[in-house]
């Protein structure tokens, strides 16, 4: 349990899909002072590469990096998450046990399983966690805002975050998981070569494999600086919410429209 409610918590299926794709903006916000949370629904315990304690040291190192005041795994069978109402009240409990204001789920366009069992339980514990008759312990809570993050499928963004500043941190977040994205380059060496350097040498190293043919930080520092460039920033996460933005002052906008 966290011991004060925390403003931000992002849930998601295996250690590393945090870091890989909202690492950007939690890092930010706890930079800010925002209480930042992860909650994770498995161990990764099917990955190819690794054993389940190689994961728990590395998402420990990683929370450690990201600056996360709380990390927390329900332990959910990897490769089996299902969508059922236990496993909704196992997500619902974590809710209430911190009481995040917002909650990270996975956007709905998922190629992995689990990924899409994940956003799905996370949207109904976030109804859950607010009944006060459900079959949970402690005060009834539920989150005021709920971002769904891009997996690098979808393009239906509400917007973008700029995680320039934090891009290093997020990069060494992702290289704290050593038994999956092994490298043998500096965080400075990723920033600064160009796309097919990186490509070869990750390739030779075997390791940082995310998809098949898809290094790891290839996709994620070609992704953000695409992104970046589409709103005059550097490096760039995408969110997507489903209400209507609001907005007081459209003469506050960034970004030229012209
Ligand atoms: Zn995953």
């Amino acid at each position: 349990m966290a011991d004060q409610p925390l403003d931000m918590l992002a849930i998601a299926a295996h250690p590393d899909d945090i870091e890989i794709t909202c690492g950007g903006l939690l890092i930010k916000a706890g930079r800010r002072g925002r209480r930042v949370g992860a909650l994770d629904l498995s161990k990764g315990e099917m990955g190819t590469q690794g054993d389940e304690n190689d994961r728990k040291r590395e998402a420990a190192r990683a929370a450690e990096i990201m600056g996360l005041h709380y990390r927390y795994n329900l332990e959910m069978p990897d490769s089996a998450i299902e969508y059922t109402h236990v496993n909704k009240l196992k997500v619902a409990q974590a809710i209430r046990d911190t009481r995040p204001e917002l909650v990270i789920l996975p956007h709905w366009a998922q190629r992995h399983p689990d990924h899409l069992a994940c956003t799905r339980l996370g949207y109904d514990a976030c109804f859950l966690a607010g009944l006060r008759k459900a079959a949970l312990t402690g005060e009834p809570h539920r989150p005021r805002k709920i971002l769904y993050v891009s997996y690098f499928r979808n393009t239906d963004y509400s917007f973008l975050v700029d995680i320039s500043d934090v891009m290093r941190q997020k990069l060494e977040a992702v290289a704290a998981y050593t038994s999956q994205f092994g490298h043998d380059l500096t965080i400075d060496d990723m920033l600064q070569m160009g796309a097919d350097e990186l490509h070869e040498r990750s390739q030779r190293a075997r390791k940082d494999i995310f998809h098949p043919g898809v290094i790891i930080y290839d996709l994620m520092l070609t992704r953000s600086r695409a992104l970046g460039q589409t709103v005059g920033v550097r490096y760039a996460e995408a969110y997507t919410i489903k209400e209507q933005v609001l907005i007081d002052d459209p003469l506050n906008l960034p970004n030229p429209s012209v």
